[in-house]
């Protein structure tokens, strides 16, 4: 099943490329995990085996495919190169457990009606965060997701309150994971090499899905917080429900309802948005909502 090829060999995969016509393109952000090693680890971080559904988010030519086809595992592959897609139909079409969704994954996983309870991927560099922030606000959760970034999207994805890394996207991860840095991986660990480093990250979702139920205003509000990091909580809170318009229909000044949703969260408004936690953010956007009546607009 496994084809014969060395993905752990830049010449091999050089030219296995260019007896297909084909090339690296880095608006993709393609770039091959060649350390065997660090697929095998990724793998067994995933903790995924026979049976259960993976979604794996731009397969390239298989090298992580192949793992997980190996496992056991249901693969439902998405990948956005036409040329890579045709090499992984001639490499797994044949497997009754391997499903290929040809496209951009922003736009193709929303409708996909294939199972995936678990998430796997060497993501690009430039759409990977936006691809997990998207799955996280649309409330699309996987039991497990194990993915490589670059390093520095990594260390956002596990900063802690208070700490310089500290972000809307940590809190995005936060608020459903428990989030767990992987070894980081070099770029010699890639072909063609990058410029930069990597690192693995592993997410398990939280038991019950959410770390509190999180109002539909929360994504809004802590993006729109972080927007402002300099600013105390209370400036920032006051100027989200002007922009909201939702204050006049609640009959208070957007000042009283800032007040009286930070009270009621127990949050000193004189603090910094990153002082705080997915819980005590989660608490302010409940009180929120519940002080605008119907809830926020732009929650969803
Ligand atoms: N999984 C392979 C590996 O580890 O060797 C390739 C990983 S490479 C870093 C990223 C892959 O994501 C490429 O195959 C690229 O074509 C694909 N890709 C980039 N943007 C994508 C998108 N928006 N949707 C689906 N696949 C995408």
């Amino acid at each position: 099943m496994i084809p014969f090829l060395n993905y752990d060999s830049p010449r091999d995969l050089r030219q296995f490329l260019e007896s297909r016509k084909l090339g690296m393109r880095k608006m993709y952000g393609q770039n091959f995990l060649i350390n065997g090693d660090a697929r095998r680890r990724l793998l067994d971080a995933l903790e995924a085996g026979r049976g259960d559904a993976v979604w794996e988010i731009g397969p390239g030519i298989g090298a992580m495919t192949a793992g997980l086809l190996e496992r056991g595992a249901l693969v439902t592959a998405f990948e956005i190169d036409r040329g890579f897609c045709a090499v992984l139909r001639e490499f797994f079409g044949a497997y009754p457990g391997f499903t290929l969704i040809e496209g951009d994954a922003l736009k193709t996983w929303p409708e996909s009606r294939e199972a995936g309870d678990y998430l796997f991927g060497n993501l690009p560099y430039n759409a990977g965060a936006a691809l997990l922030a998207d799955f996280i606000e649309r409330k699309k959760y996987f039991k497990r997701m194990v993915v490589t970034v670059q390093k520095e999207v990594a260390r956002r994805m596990a900063a802690k309150p208070g700490s310089k890394d500290y972000s809307s996207f940590s809190l995005l991860c936060a608020s459903s994971y428990r989030v767990t840095l992987l070894p980081v991986l070099k770029g010699a660990s890639f072909y063609p090499e990058p410029r930069v480093d990597s690192q693995g990250v592993r997410l398990d979702l939280v038991p019950g899905g959410e770390a509190v139920p999180y109002p539909g205003c929360f994504f809004p509000l802590v993006r729109r917080l972080f927007s402002s990091r300099r600013k105390t909580l209370r400036n920032t809170l006051k100027t989200f429900i002007e922009e909201s318009g939702v204050r006049a229909a609640a009959g208070a000044s957007a000042r009283e309802i800032a007040e009286e949703a930070l009270a009621s969260a127990g949050i000193n408004g004189g603090e910094r948005p990153e002082r705080f936690g997915a819980g005590e953010l989660g608490a302010l956007a409940g009180a929120l909502e519940r002080l605008l009546g119907t809830g926020n607009r732009r929650g969803g």
